[in-house]
């Protein structure tokens, strides 16, 4: 959600800060901004506009060698050009960019007004220029990050952001709590962002700031401090960089013609990524050195708690059934939102799996802070390395998926569940799974990539049904055990991308109540894994086909004849393994029926990749 760019060295800023935008466009924002100092005050443009249209009002050119810009997602005050970020002080001298949600910004605003400032837009964050400024002025002599501090110390909320100082164009100050910014590192240059996609063509060198920390940017070097210290305390340092192996072509869309697609793609190569060095042939089990914890401590693990967001939520439910399945240990999945906020009883005995594509969903980083206050035992499972659940973790499973730039999740969610099955293994082989199917398992999971190649060769067919639904207003998803969250997955893809409104059901629950709304008009897409529960499949869709239904049956399964309308068949692996597989056809579902709608399939509406807000 929301991007934060900056820059200070030897180039011109402003091309550095508009590459660094676009590159933060998948994210989801309304406005956009740019400030670059000239003769001590800042420049700024900006307005609710794409970044496109931002480069292309910037005829004249704007030039300097520091600058900061920003893609806004608003939360307070509607997405206008006034509302657009940086914000200025009233002098017009302090340029502030901000991602995340100031919570006292109405006290702040009323105190200012008091004060006789002239607040000109309904941010939150313009309140923090103005802080700075006065700071500025209280200590005459006082540096830009003291001041920054010092106005911090008012604002209660979370933030990214990075503050400029027009008269002192050598410097840009950065802080962070709850909302990431990460320094890039180059050659008498310094690069900012909220994430990584905006600088990796720049350098691959990078320093992430803690929650709590602050840092001083100059164009060859760089200080942390805490933001609670006051000056004489500051304990100022120098993090060491680490060098991220992601490079430009990652976050570009090559031969295909949107980013979702690309990442569909992906699948078999991000299943291969995420399998390397971890299936264990010699003992039927899997590794997760990860987790850092021995067959022991495995072994006291009496209950797994799943906790996510969206689709994360969803994968955690597929976790759930594998971890129950194969180590017969009582495991669920929640909500992370709803876990945050209800109090929960935290058990010392529960391992808490907190799941997150960027490791940086504002409600899961919330559940992770609420377990480690209360003693939980938390492990993260997160594909961006150097975010702020894995670091608060401190352990767990990277999804080595690569990064994700689609807003509908497919290559996160796949390696998501095939995380929980190398867990699910291994939790398995410390309790009472044999060898036997410790070997099955391991078998099955090193067949997956092939698996998933074989089902993305369907896309044509699957396409072609997939057309075939365009016209429906409604959809129904329908799965059983194994089944349910890969039904509860497939409809929130086409929810999010088709707006088809499309909603998930377990079988057996259709006759209580949602038979009622099936008819001739109302598609069901059955997922009929090859299991136990078959047979129970079948009676499910001839319910629906009792009552005039459409079928759209997603099978490893060999059908009767004429049973469902369209049949979608996939091949088949071990049985546990089923959801990781039946999903895959279900992307391509939701994604051919939304391209049939003309749908911004990469940017749709309302929705951003990465949810940093409450
Ligand atoms: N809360 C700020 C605003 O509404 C920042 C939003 C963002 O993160 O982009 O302007």
């Amino acid at each position: 959600m929301c991007g934060i760019v900056g820059y200070i060295g030897h180039r011109d800023a402003s091309p550095v800060l508009l590459e660094g935008l676009h590159r933060l466009e998948y994210r989801g924002y309304d406005s956009a901004g740019i400030a670059v100092p000239h003769r001590g005050r800042p420049r700024v443009h900006k307005a609710a506009v794409r970044v496109a249209e931002l480069r292309d009002r910037l005829q004249t050119p704007m030039p300097g060698r520091i600058g900061i810009a920003h893609t806004r997602w608003a939360t307070h005050g509607e997405a206008t050009d006034v509302n657009a970020h940086p914000h200025l002080d009233a002098s017009g001298r302090i340029a502030v960019v901000h991602n995340g949600i100031i919570e006292n910004a109405e006290a702040l605003r009323e105190q200012l007004t008091g004060r006789g400032v002239t607040l000109v837009s309904d941010t939150d964050t313009e309140a923090i220029a103005h802080l700075i400024a006065a700071a500025l002025d209280e200590g005459a002599n006082s540096s830009l990050e003291d001041a920054v501090r010092s106005a911090l110390g008012a604002v209660d909320g979370t933030y990214g952001l990075v503050v400029l100082d027009a008269r002192r164009p050598e410097e840009l100050v950065v802080a962070r709590n709850g909302s990431p910014i990460v320094l890039g590192i180059g050659d008498g240059e310094m690069f900012i962002a909220s994430d990584l996609a905006a600088l990796v063509r720049y350098t691959q060198r990078v320093v992430y700031l803690d929650d709590g920390e602050l840092a001083t940017v100059r164009a060859g070097a760089f200080q942390t401090s805490s933001l609670q210290a006051n000056t004489l305390q500051a304990d100022r340092a120098a993090k060491t960089p680490t060098t991220v192996s992601l490079e430009a072509e990652d976050y570009e869309l090559g031969e295909f013609a949107d980013f979702m697609r690309k990442e569909i793609y992906e699948q078999p190569e991000a299943v291969r990524r995420a399998l390397r060095g971890r299936l264990d042939d010699r003992f039927a089990t899997t590794h997760l050195g990860g987790l850092n914890m021995d067959a022991r401590q495995l072994r006291e693990i009496r209950r797994v708690k799943f906790l996510g967001c969206g689709s994360a939520y969803y994968a955690g439910q597929i976790g759930a059934n594998l971890v129950e399945e194969l180590a017969r240990i009582p495991a669920d999945a929640e909500p992370a939102s709803e876990f945050r906020y209800r109090n929960p009883v935290i058990d010392s005995d529960t391992l808490y799996v907190a799941i997150s594509q960027s490791g940086e969903t504002a409600d899961t980083l919330a559940a992770v802070q609420e377990l480690q206050r209360k003693g939980g035992q938390v492990i993260g499972v997160v594909n961006a390395v150097g975010s702020a659940i894995a670091r608060e973790c401190g352990r767990g499973i990277f999804l080595h998926a690569g990064p994700e730039v689609s807003v509908a999740s497919t290559k996160a969610v796949t390696t998501m569940s095939l995380s929980f099955a190398l867990l699910g293994a291994l939790l398995g082989r410390v309790r009472d799974l044999s060898t036997a199917n410790g070997k099955r398992l391991v078998a099955g999971l090193r067949a997956l990539p092939e698996r998933i190649e074989q089902i993305l060769a369907l896309e044509e067919e699957i396409a072609a049904a997939a057309r075939e639904y365009a016209h429906a207003s409604h959809m129904f998803f329908i799965g059983r055990v194994r089944g349910w969250p890969v039904a509860r997955e497939g409809a929130q893809k086409l929810k999010e991308i088709s707006y088809i409104h499309a909603e998930a059901y377990q079988a057996a629950e259709l006759k209580h109540g949602p038979l009622a709304l099936i008819d001739e008009t109302m598609p069901s897409v059955v997922i009929v894994p090859d299991d136990e529960l078959f047979t129970k499949n079948i009676g499910t869709i001839e319910q629906i086909r009792a009552r005039g239904g459409p079928i759209i049956a997603i099978t490893n399964a060999e059908l009767p004849a004429d049973l469902a309308d369209t049949v979608i068949r996939i091949p088949g692996n071990e049985p546990e393994l089923d959801p990781i597989l039946l999903g895959i056809p279900l992307q391509l579902f939701a994604y051919h029926l939304a391209l049939k709608l003309g749908r911004d399939i990469d940017k749709p509406r309302n929705l951003a990749k990465s949810v940093t807000v409450e």
